[in-house]
């Protein structure tokens, strides 16, 4: 799993998944006032995953509300990239203790960071408003208490393809006010 966050072609297909998904968001207008969206970017740079500097995001022309499009680059406000926390909370079921930290190490996450990211996905994720509804599309039922190494799985994201989709998958949980709770 570990070569994917090294994988350049990765890097490119999901920078365009989420230009795709803002012009979707650009071409739905306002939706206070039906006016035009302007472009709105806003610096972010994920660690973990270097080359990214900005979330899309849209201003209204006219009531100036924002609009900020789904992502598969950014999970939320967090500070690693999407990828990173998918693929090292995966990584992290089943690998014996001083391998989780030489992982940890490698890629600079810090210990607490890490147990949070744990945390989310065994609690607040399986819980979500967004995993009750989507959960059903699963057949045979995924194991929650392997989340998301279960999502890896299922979607063959230890493949670029696969990864690409899952991350789509999760896109709905990225736009502000719609998560599952801070991470
Ligand atoms: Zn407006």
């Amino acid at each position: 799993m570990k070569k994917s966050l090294k994988d350049g072609l990765l890097f490119k297909l999901l920078e365009k998944v989420d230009v795709d998904l803002a012009e979707e968001a650009r071409e739905g207008m306002c939706r206070y006032c039906g006016a035009k969206l302007h472009r709105g970017d806003f610096p972010r740079k994920p660690r973990g995953w270097p080359g990214w500097n900005k979330r899309y995001r849209f201003d209204c022309s006219r009531c100036r509300k924002r609009k900020t499009p789904p992502s598969v680059r950014f999970l939320g406000r967090r500070v690693y990239a999407g990828i990173v926390v998918v693929l090292v909370s995966a990584m992290m079921h089943g690998l014996a203790p001083d391998r989780v930290k030489r992982l940890r190490q490698e890629l600079g996450i810090d210990a607490h960071t890490l147990r949070r990211w744990r945390r989310w996905w065994l609690e607040k994720f399986v819980q979500s408003g967004f995993w009750k509804g989507a959960r059903a599309q699963f057949m045979p039922g995924l194991d929650k208490d392997t989340m998301p190494l279960s999502l890896v799985e299922a979607f063959g994201a230890r493949r670029r393809e696969g990864m690409v989709k899952l991350l789509k998958f999760l896109s709905p949980i990225t736009v502000p006010g719609k998560g599952v709770g801070a991470m």
